[in-house]
């Protein structure tokens, strides 16, 4: 009997405003703990809650991006339940009315639908004490964050996709702006649904919900031994019992952490210290021009725009700050397969060694437009192209003033390479006969031996050229 994976993911993403949902205490990441915090987010007796006006903005900006229906009127409600984060025992979210519905994302495999798309408030965070004991401390920092929960159907139907629906979320949620989407720092946070059913049923299997994801790398792995576990019950003829179970990362699987809590648990009802959440046409055309193109379809522009393969496309658009600084560049020094070159290469590959952001370090397109183009133009080698690149990234100095006052013009006259090539083929007696007697990779080695003594400057089409000149000289005399 073969069984399907039918997997539904709730997001929940921590929105980039200064100030948090309800009071004015700041969202800063990393402060000590306790000390962004006012009584409204503690939740003391007698405060009252204001509306964050730039997080809905970004929800509506989101729901845009994903093509919700976003509603005219929606409204904040309570749901309550009693743990040591939540100092007001309830929390403000929204249920009945959300603020968009509908919608979607696409993903290799097809189309993923959305449910919804709604506001809340987060909770405050416990560290739970590992030395001397057993107690745990609260920072109410996180108290009152702005939360979007973006909740999909039930229409994954693999681990694999569900991580690229992640990721693809990402990164519309990054390039808009919207959340800065990490998931070491909790700004993404995702809780897994999965159910498993015979394949051709078309009811859905009892459904176990996997909380304490805190990577794609986990994401991945408690989908598949979910699915397995869920698999392996059906296979015995035990039931799956409808729960909500916690991601073990040490020990690699799911654990029971409590029974499923139906909606009336939370006893939901209206907030009553907000009134709805209303919205009119002009209010989301404003959020509507404020939405940059987004990465799908800035990556088939740049196929078809600049002739860049797909992989070139993807990478280039994968992050906003990288297409941006392409496309600046570009309009500098009109090669973009070129520029692609350095940026997926040497760029890339500095940057990361170096811990800086592409978008803000000291190589901007314009100076990578001035190297590429000294390169092509034959004034310095790529090898020394690569040196001139590094410094450039250490000092902040252009590339032009980089080169002239290191001496790092090509050699390209015949006239002083020359007498460097008669020197090596001297002191290379045995590749030079080699060479002579047809060992074609003989020619790199004497090529590589110019090159070190001009340190990297000689111009390898002239140094070929000259060294294949002596080979027919030779074969003549
Ligand atoms: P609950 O009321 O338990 O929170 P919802 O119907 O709100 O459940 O769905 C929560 C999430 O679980 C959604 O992402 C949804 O797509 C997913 N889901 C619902 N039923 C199933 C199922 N049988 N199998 C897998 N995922 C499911
Ligand atoms: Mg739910
Ligand atoms: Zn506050």
């Amino acid at each position: 009997m073969d069984f399907e994976p039918v997997i539904g993911l709730e997001v929940h993403v921590e929105l980039a405003t200064q100030s948090k949902m309800f009071c004015s205490c700041s969202t800063a990441f990393g402060a000590p703990p306790n000390t962004q915090v006012c009584p409204v987010c503690l939740g003391l007796p007698g405060v009252l809650p204001v509306t964050n006006r730039q997080a809905i903005n970004l929800a509506i900006k989101a729901a845009l991006a994903f093509g919700c229906k976003i509603s005219s009127s929606s409204r904040f409600a309570r749901k309550s339940y009693f743990y040591p984060d939540l100092p007001k025992n309830y929390q403000i979210s929204q249920y009945e009315e959300p603020l968009a519905t509908e919608g979607s994302l696409e993903i290799a495999s097809g189309e993923i639908g959305l449910r919804r798309i709604h506001l809340e408030e987060d909770a405050g965070k416990l560290i739970h004490a590992e030395r001397n004991g057993d107690f745990s401390l609260i920072d109410f920092n996180r108290a009152g964050i702005p939360l979007m929960e973006i909740v999909t159907q039930p229409a994954l139907r693999s681990p694999e996709d569900a991580v690229e629906f992640l990721q693809k979320l990402r990164q519309v949620l990054r390039y808009l702006e919207i959340s800065d989407c990490s998931m070491e720092e909790g700004s993404l946070r995702c809780d897994a649904n999965v159910s498993v059913r015979k394949i051709g049923e078309q009811i859905l299997g009892t459904k176990v919900e996997v909380k304490n994801l805190n990577s794609f790398r986990s994401v991945r792995k408690a989908l598949t031994f979910e699915i397995d576990r869920q698999t392996r019950l059906l296979l015995e003829g035990k039931e799956i019992f409808q729960e909500t179970r916690l991601w073990n990362e040490n020990r690699a699987v799911t654990e029971t952490m409590r029974g499923k809590e139906e909606a009336h648990d939370y006893r939901y009802f209206p907030e009553p210290d907000l009134r709805p959440l209303m919205l009119t046409q002009e209010d989301v055309d404003r959020v509507r021009s404020e939405l940059v193109e987004l990465p799908e379809v800035r990556k088939k522009r740049f196929i078809a725009e600049y002739h860049l393969s797909s992989y070139e496309a993807t990478v280039l658009t994968a992050e906003k700050e990288v297409a941006d600084y392409f496309e600046t560049a570009t309009k500098l020094y009109p090669q973009p397969k070129i520029l692609a070159n350095w940026i997926m290469g040497e760029l890339a590959a500095l940057v990361r060694e170096e811990k800086l952001d592409i978008g803000n370090q000291p190589v901007t397109p314009s100076f990578l437009a001035e190297l590429a183009k000294m390169v092509e133009n034959g004034i310095i080698t790529r090898l020394a192209g690569k040196d001139v690149l590094r410094e450039c990234l250490k000092t902040g100095r252009s590339p032009a003033t980089i080169v002239s006052e290191a001496e790092l013009a090509q050699v390209a006259d015949r006239g002083s390479l020359e007498p460097i090539v008669l020197e090596v083929i001297t002191e290379n007696k045995k590749a030079w006969n080699d060479f002579q007697h047809g060992t074609e990779k003989a020619l790199g080695f004497l090529m590589g031996q110019v090159m070190r003594k001009t340190k990297g400057r000689a111009n390898p089409k002239l140094v070929e050229q000259l060294i294949r000149e002596h080979r027919h000289g030779k074969q003549e005399n």
